[in-house]
């Protein structure tokens, strides 16, 4: 059936869904291709939680990857983490009905961050460590080149006001990033995608979402705060999430206060004024000169 054919409600609905795979494949094509995040002959391992995210990042990779003009495979991996209540056959059931290849991995994380964390406090960090290093040996073991991850674009920004509020570091989740131990390329190719996009086309591919509440913890307060101010703004002044997740990409070191980042000891600094300058902060009477004001 052409969707012309189909009656005037199903048509819309169709033609939106149309719009939003488009918008969908152009986002992710364009993080993509900003920060060359697949290349011929990459072995990418997908993880895949269950949730909305995860299934969106698989299902759009899988898009571009029919049409792409570079090779590569993507693998999709779930680690059971033993929490109570996991729907073991769903994600199975799903990729086979996809005709994806995956590895589903065990290891009881649960019954640790259970014993270790005291009760009352947030699991999530303990956790997502296990989480991590799990699938990052798998990744290594396996020999994939680059592991994907669900983040959004709302996540980033969450992240960034996080660091800012409660850590005073300007810093949110890098789209692409080397792994602390240097041995893993994490790529995040949802980072240009809004979540609304992500949860609309959840809905309409009807994903058989697993619930993300099994282990029994919740979102932390801070992220919560942070989601509910960034709503209001965006409710207020729509378009400010995709402003501020913008100027991610547009830093001006000149323009801010890190002197990692820029020189501004040496910013009109006359010849030996700086080794002065430090004598005099130092309190030694070293030359005449007081720090040059540029
Ligand atoms: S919500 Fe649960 S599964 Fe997710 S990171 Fe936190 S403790 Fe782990």
């Amino acid at each position: 059936m052409t969707i012309s054919s189909l009656p005037l409600p199903q048509r819309k609905q169709a033609h939106e869904a149309n719009k939003l795979a488009k918008r969908l494949r152009h986002a992710v094509g364009q993080a993509i291709a900003d920060f060359n995040m697949i290349e011929d002959g990459d072995r990418v391992m997908v993880c895949l939680s269950g949730g909305k995210d995860s299934y969106t990042l698989l299902d759009v990779l899988l898009m571009l990857q029919a049409k792409a003009p570079v090779r590569f495979e993507l693998v999709a991996v779930n680690l059971d983490q033993k929490h109570p209540g996991f729907p073991a056959h769903v994600l199975p059931d799903y990729l086979k009905s996809r005709g994806v290849e995956f590895h589903v991995l065990e290891q009881d994380t649960y019954s640790v961050v259970k014993r270790v964390v005291p009760e009352g406090k947030t699991m999530c960090g303990l956790c997502s460590r296990l989480r991590r290093g799990a699938l990052y040996s798998f990744a290594e073991r396996e020999g994939f080149t680059k592991i994907a991850l669900g983040h959004h674009r709302d996540d980033i920004v969450e992240t960034l006001f996080l660091n800012l509020f409660h850590h005073a570091k300007l810093g949110a989740m890098p789209p692409k990033l080397r792994s602390d131990d240097g041995r893993h390329v994490v790529i995040r190719p949802l980072a240009y995608v809004a979540e609304k996009d992500i949860e609309a086309w959840a809905a309409h591919r009807e994903f058989p979402i697993i619930p993300c509440n099994l282990c029994g913890s919740q979102e932390t307060l801070q992220r919560k705060q942070i989601k509910a101010m960034l709503d209001e703004w965006e409710r207020r002044t729509p378009g400010r999430v995709e402003n501020i997740f913008r100027a991610l990409g547009d830093v001006r070191p000149a323009q801010l206060a890190d002197r990692a980042l820029f020189d501004f000891a040496s910013l009109g600094a006359r010849e030996g004024a700086r080794a002065d300058a430090h004598a005099w902060l130092a309190g030694e009477p070293a030359g005449a000169a007081a720090p040059d004001e540029g």
